[in-house]
């Protein structure tokens, strides 16, 4: 973290595309420094309901990175240094079930890893540039999401006469092409719900530190073992986006206005006892 930004603190983050806040009457522009490089972008700070957040597009300005090329441990360790302590990402997914077709909001409570390749630990064993090296550690993801987010989500969604499907698994994939139908009718045959790529490893990054992770997963188009048509295109998913852009961000502000200022959820115990030898820890 650059030394002139030591002053600039967050207490909720939202990772998220430029639509969520650009509505936002003051925002602050400003960049962080990590152990693992640099973010996706700059971090963008303001206010929701009296809450100070920090939002972080999770593709870069102009959506320059792809899923598999985000710095995910960039991104967490960036909002962690800001004083993060509660994350509430929302992302564009596939529908693996007929009645989950575009629009459709839900707030998974499970994931299914299928990437390859991604750095998905903070507890490599590998020395940081400083010279400290992190403990080995194993963090429990039985339940990935904050179960305190979640229930913010989906009042949040209720409120707003969206009623979300509560619960479901989100399959990430490493992308970026989008599923074969044959892919796609194994993740339905397997009972799961949506499809997406940037799911993993976010959410466990921030299970490791300690942070609690709420995703918020808009249905943008059927996947192809579901549809009928020619398959799923990049221009679908961004026109679907785009239509339901203002809902997701009233979605947002009112489930970001219901987080608790204090935790006591599974995320908030994740290190308990636990000597991480991260710096700042
Ligand atoms: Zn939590």
């Amino acid at each position: 973290m650059h030394s002139h930004h030591l002053e600039q603190r967050a207490e909720i983050g939202v990772i998220g595309g430029s639509g969520l806040y650009a509505l936002l009457d003051q925002v602050t522009e400003i960049t962080v420094g990590t152990p693992y490089g640099a973010p996706s972008d700059s971090l963008f700070l303001g206010e929701i309901a009296g809450r100070s957040v920090a939002f972080l597009p999770r593709h870069g300005r102009g959506h320059k990175l792809p899923p598999h090329r985000i710095n995910y441990r960039a991104n967490l360790w960036a909002l962690h240094a800001l004083g993060v302590r509660q994350v509430v990402a929302p992302c564009a997914v596939g529908g693996l079930r007929p009645e989950y077709g575009p629009g459709t909001l839900l707030v998974p409570d499970q994931f299914v890893d299928r990437t390859s390749g991604r750095v998905q630990t903070f507890y490599d064993g590998l020395p940081l540039p400083d010279g400290t090296v992190p403990e080995v550690v194993h963090v429990s993801a039985a339940d990935p999401y904050c179960p305190v987010g979640r229930a913010a989500a989906l009042a949040a969604a209720r409120d707003q006469d969206w009623p979300p499907m509560d619960g479901g698994t989100l399959v990430v994939i490493e992308g970026p092409r989008f599923s074969t139908r044959a892919e796609s009718r194994w993740f339905t045959a397997n009972g799961w719900s949506v499809v997406g790529m940037t799911g993993h490893p976010e959410a466990v990054l921030a299970r490791e530190l300690g942070l609690c992770y709420t995703s918020l997963a808009l249905v943008t188009d059927l996947d192809a073992g579901v549809e009928t048509g020619e398959g799923v295109t990049h221009a679908e998913v961004l026109a679907v986006f785009a239509r339901n852009v203002d809902r997701l961000r009233g979605v947002l502000f009112k489930a970001v206005e219901a987080l608790p200022a204090t935790r006591d959820c599974i995320c908030s115990h994740a290190l308990d006892g636990v000597a991480t030898g991260l710096p700042g820890f």
